[in-house]
């Protein structure tokens, strides 16, 4: 199948359970994850109509950007090193990966001094997992308040990746308990900072659907397998 075909699939499998679940598929919003693949293969999704980019290491957020096309949406999905903040800023449209106060303070310093206003997400590590980046859920609900604050960005929202498994309830369990982090922060934060829940990947992308996300991650779904 060539990128136009895994793509059509996608709004098929999206358009599907949004029927199911009632809700409207184009407040669904997809990012390619387009990490691993070289240039010609993003050209290729980019001329396939794709527009909305993530990338996880920020060395080659900073090397492909520059060759694709201006109008691409860039987000940088990756645990971010401190010292890397200079390869994603200038070009990313959306941080998703904000874990930690550390970071966000680095972030607001480094958009004040290049006058930027930069949009981020507060990623939490809703599975548990040790294997995964984010701040666990007992301190998302503080820490949203914390970043809300910092001068330089502009929060929109919260992002997690789902746990590691083929058990569908516990993946729902893990989107369900980011919701339930956002209802919390309702009572403290203006909706317009809780706009997004990106949540939902290759493989759990209709559960998450399901569950209340508007943005979801897609890699495999659209490119294929990755080799490395
Ligand atoms: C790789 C990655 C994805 C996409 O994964 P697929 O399973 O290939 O769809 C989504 N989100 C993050 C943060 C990733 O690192």
């Amino acid at each position: 199948m060539d990128i136009s075909q895994t793509y059509e699939r996608v709004l098929e499998g999206i358009e599907e359970v949004c029927q199911k679940t009632g809700r409207n598929a184009r407040d669904i919003k997809i990012i390619a994850v387009s990490k691993t693949f070289p240039v010609e293969t993003i050209r290729q999704a980019y001329d396939a109509g794709l527009r909305v980019f993530g990338e996880n290491k920020a060395q080659d957020f900073r090397d492909k950007a520059p060759l694709l096309p201006q109008d691409i949406e860039w987000h940088f999905i990756g645990h971010l090193q401190r010292n890397k903040i200079k390869y994603v800023v200038p070009r990313a449209e959306l941080v998703q990966s904000v874990d930690s106060l550390k970071l966000a303070e680095a972030l607001s310093a480094y958009a004040i001094r290049n006058d930027k206003i930069q949009p981020v997400l507060l990623e939490v590590n809703t599975s548990g997992e040790d294997s995964k980046f984010g701040t666990a859920p007992q301190d998302a609900v503080d820490l949203f308040q914390r970043i809300a604050e910092l001068p330089g960005l502009s929060l929109k929202g919260l992002m997690t990746i789902g746990p590691f498994t083929d058990d569908a309830q516990t993946i729902r369990n893990a989107f369900r308990s980011l919701v339930k982090i956002r209802s919390e922060l309702e009572k403290y934060i203006p909706e317009n900072k809780l706009a997004i829940l990106s949540m939902g990947m290759t493989h759990d992308y209709k559960i998450a659907i399901e569950e209340g996300s508007n943005m979801v991650r897609l890699g495999t779904a659209i490119f294929g397998a990755r080799r490395r």
